[in-house]
């Protein structure tokens, strides 16, 4: 017979994200809802080490939907990588009574939740981070609103890159993917993006802003991931003194591109979640607690062509590795042939789609 929960406990951990209040709030009401009650744990895992918790009712989450960052607070702990930091945190959750843990956050986060659930403490974990780069979901909660922002932004620039016929590269998050970058990019009409996912032809992208400017355009961006932390701003000087010695040895003045470079940085990670975003966090929180209180652990849950579903951390940890080409030998052996074919399918499927959406960008920046 499967375990009875009276308390469990939610945490934000890692990288901070739009929609992680929205999720905790929903874990709170579902759980609630089935006569369960809710511990918030305060600053991730720090906050489990250092018995930092509060009771989570449901006027507690009132008015927390709409709340950017996390209300729980987040943090990186070294701590509970070390065995005898996870102790504590285990000590913690039996004094308290805590029967099981959802755990909102990134690939780290998973990897704490695989820990606790090892340890005897049932755990599941919820995709919270704007990088989108969880492989087995198709959505992160946080990603559509950093995006939001992103786009947001980028039209301003947009406004006075036409004004002085000017040049934008703009810098973006994503840690080691290049999702938001990508679309991003198409959402603003760039004419480049330098992702990570794709080698970039720096003197094929100069040459088109040349030919561009020769046909008249005026105004351009280029958005780059973060995971090339000097090539924008080179890029944005390198643009500006090609297409100024062009000018100055054709005589023509309107062929100087200049260029100018801003990094989005943090800003990217705040405001308030967009419904999409709302609505995601809303749906993994409810099926987190349904997975937890029918029993199950050390799974995450995941949204696939817009259904909600879930799969195993580490199935969730080999297919990242897979997408990233950062298997290491041994890691498959559990999996049959079968399974690997399936995430081998997945992985390809997924490739396929990114390739044919930075085609597009590449197809319709001109
Ligand atoms: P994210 O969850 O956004 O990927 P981090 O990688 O910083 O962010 O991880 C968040 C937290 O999860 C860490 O500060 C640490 O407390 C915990 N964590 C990360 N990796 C591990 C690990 N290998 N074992 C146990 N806990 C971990």
């Amino acid at each position: 017979m499967a375990q009875k929960f009276r308390k469990i406990g939610v945490l934000t951990s890692g990288g901070d994200a739009p929609g992680m209040s929205a999720a905790v709030r929903a874990v709170t009401r579902a759980a609630n809802a089935r006569g369960v009650q809710v511990m918030g744990i305060i600053g991730g895992y720090r906050g489990m080490i250092h018995d930092e918790m509060i009771e989570l009712t449901n006027r507690e989450v009132s008015n927390k939907i709409m709340l950017s960052g996390t209300f729980l607070y987040s943090d990186r702990c070294l701590e509970f990588k070390e065995e005898e930091g996870m102790q504590k945190a285990i000590a913690t959750l039996k004094k308290h009574d805590i029967d099981g843990v959802i755990a909102i956050g990134g690939d780290g986060t998973f990897r704490g939740a695989t820990d606790l659930s090892v340890r005897g403490i049932p755990t599941i974990g919820v995709p919270g981070t704007i990088d989108n780069d969880i492989t087995a979901s198709d959505n992160t909660i946080g990603f559509d609103t950093a995006m939001t922002t992103v786009i947001e932004n980028v039209d301003r620039l947009r406004d006075t890159c036409e004004s002085h016929a000017r040049l934008n590269v703009v810098e973006v998050m994503g840690r080691g993917a290049g999702d938001i970058t990508l679309n991003t990019a198409i959402a603003s009409g760039a004419v480049a993006a330098v992702i990570p996912e794709a080698p970039f032809d720096e003197e094929a992208c100069i040459n088109k802003v040349i030919r561009l400017r020769r046909e008249g355009k005026r105004g351009f961006l280029i958005i780059v991931s973060e995971a090339f932390p000097t090539l924008g701003e080179e890029l944005a000087k390198k643009i500006t003194a090609i297409t100024k010695d062009l000018a100055e040895k054709e005589g023509n003045d309107r062929l100087w591109v200049e260029s100018k470079f801003c990094r989005l940085a943090h800003t990217v990670r705040g405001g308030s979640p967009t419904l999409s975003d709302r609505l995601l966090a809303t749906k993994m929180g409810v099926r987190a607690v349904d997975e937890l209180l029918a029993g199950n652990s050390d799974l995450i849950v995941v949204e696939r062509a817009g259904e909600i579903t879930t799969c195993g951390i580490r199935w969730s940890q080999v297919l990242d590795r897979m997408y990233k080409g950062t298997l290491k030998p041994g890691m498959t052996d559990e999996y049959t042939a079968e399974q690997l074919a399936e995430m081998e399918a997945f992985i390809a499927e997924k490739k396929e789609t990114f390739r044919k959406t930075y085609a597009m960008l590449n197809e319709l920046a001109d």
